[in-house]
């Protein structure tokens, strides 16, 4: 089974199923470039506020360093700077961070030193802790600033207040001394879950909007493709029409009779044994038509064709065939008509034949015809053996006098009915 016929999507002669592809292609494309959008968007918002964040801190530890260094740092003797914050130099340096960062978003500070010791936090219950196996952590004692956003279900805040469902950026800032060296790392917290809001509010808009243009796009070429298919199925129906039938008498041509016929006489063999309805068939043939050709001309013979066509049409059963067979034969096949009825179909049609001339080239013209009647029997193969049997009726009908009606019940036991 292909995509086609998972979609049951026929691909042959039918305009809809080029708009059923549309539709689809175009609910696919819709849903899959809103939902990669919409993350993508997502992506860009929340971009933006991290690197806003990592700035935000960058700037933060430097001005920090600047201003804390007298009890952030100590030269042992013989040594080289490193981070103090032992034991008594930590409570200043805690007031002091503490106040310098109340106006901004900070929740947490931890202050490393190159063994990735904690050697201060805001949290006090972290100090003295190790964080070996961070990855981050390494990347910032190695010189790198690297911020990412977390969304946390707790946190606490520097007044030691608890917050729920906060969005954090967590910047992790290299601490460089005067002498350029990389003597520790910053880790910041700073919540940003006041551009939450904004950040949806962001996807939501940039999603509807690229979904709408989307919708637009295909809704006009929705739009120009029904036009054509309409177009295209209006023609197919023109030429489907033109196809099946006779364009001088307007009724079924030859072929489309064959291939009703075939399928009433395949309905016919379906049927159950006891339940099986015949299938009747007359074969019209108009009396010297030559003649009138060769008398009234060619143009009254068309339309003189035109009009028994239109009058025998008017004398059938809706559901009943009629087409035109040869040059002046017709077929009509009646189904689940027995003899007799058929008799009596066919002797209508042979009565207004009669009754009244044909009108053609403003001459009022009699025409009479001979008919063959017969029925579908077990002994039939095909619509072919029906259809001869009634030419061999009709011909009884011609050789007897014309004008009148023959029938055949069975192709071994033939006879004449006037
Ligand atoms: P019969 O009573 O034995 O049937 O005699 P007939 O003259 O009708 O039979 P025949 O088969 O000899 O002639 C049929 C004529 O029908 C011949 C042909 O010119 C004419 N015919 C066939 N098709 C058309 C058509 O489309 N238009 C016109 N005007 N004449 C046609
Ligand atoms: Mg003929
Ligand atoms: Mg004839």
């Amino acid at each position: 089974m292909n995509l086609y016929q998972l979609l049951n999507i026929k691909t042959q002669n039918d305009p809809d199923s080029l708009l059923r592809l549309l539709t689809i292609v175009a609910l696919i494309s819709i849903i899959t470039v809103v939902t990669l959008g919409s993350y993508g968007f997502y992506q860009v918002f929340s971009g933006f506020v991290i690197k806003s964040a990592e700035v935000d801190s960058v700037q933060l530890c430097r001005v920090l360093i600047n201003e804390q260094k007298d009890l952030m740092f100590v030269t042992p003797p013989g040594k080289k700077v490193e981070i103090g914050l032992h034991g008594t130099e930590i409570l200043p340096f805690d007031n002091r961070l503490r106040a310098f960062l109340a106006p901004f978003n900070i929740i947490k500070v931890k202050i490393y030193n190159p063994a990735k010791q904690i050697v201060y936090s805001t949290d006090p219950t972290l100090i003295g802790k190790v964080d070996s196996n961070n990855r981050r952590l390494a990347h910032a004692l190695s010189g790198a600033v690297d911020a990412k956003l977390v969304t946390k279900d707790k946190a606490s805040d520097l007044a030691d207040e608890t917050l729920r469902d906060v969005d954090v950026v967590e910047t992790y800032v290299p601490i460089v001394s005067s002498d350029s060296r990389i003597v520790g790392s910053f880790e910041i917290y700073m919540n940003v879950t006041q551009y939450r809001a904004q950040i949806s509010h962001g996807v939501r808009l940039a999603t509807s909007l690229l979904g709408l243009v989307m919708v637009v796009v295909f809704g006009f070429s929705y739009v120009l493709i029904r036009g054509g298919t309409d177009r295209l199925k209006a023609a197919q129906s023109q030429l489907n029409i033109i196809a099946i039938t006779d364009s001088l008498t307007g009724i079924p041509n030859r072929g489309q009779l064959m291939l009703r016929g075939e399928e009433e006489f395949e309905r016919i063999q379906r049927a159950h044994n006891g339940q099986r309805m015949p299938l009747g068939c007359i074969m019209l043939d108009i009396d010297h038509f030559k003649q009138v050709n060769d008398t009234k001309g060619h143009l009254a013979g068309d339309q003189i064709l035109h009009g028994v066509a239109q009058r025998l049409k008017s004398c059938l059963r809706p559901y009943d065939l009629i087409g035109r067979y040869g040059g002046e034969e017709f077929v009509i096949l009646l189904p689940d008509t027995a003899l007799e009825h058929s008799l009596l179909v066919a002797n209508r049609l042979l009565e207004r034949m009669r009754r009244e001339p044909f009108e053609a080239v403003g001459l009022q013209l009699s025409i009479t015809a001979s008919l063959g009647v017969t029925i579908s029997s077990e002994t039939d193969s095909s619509l072919a053996d029906i259809i001869k049997r009634a030419d061999e009726a009709m011909y009884k009908a011609k050789k007897s006098g014309r004008d009148r009606v023959a029938w055949m019940y069975d192709p071994f036991d033939a006879e004449i009915h006037s």
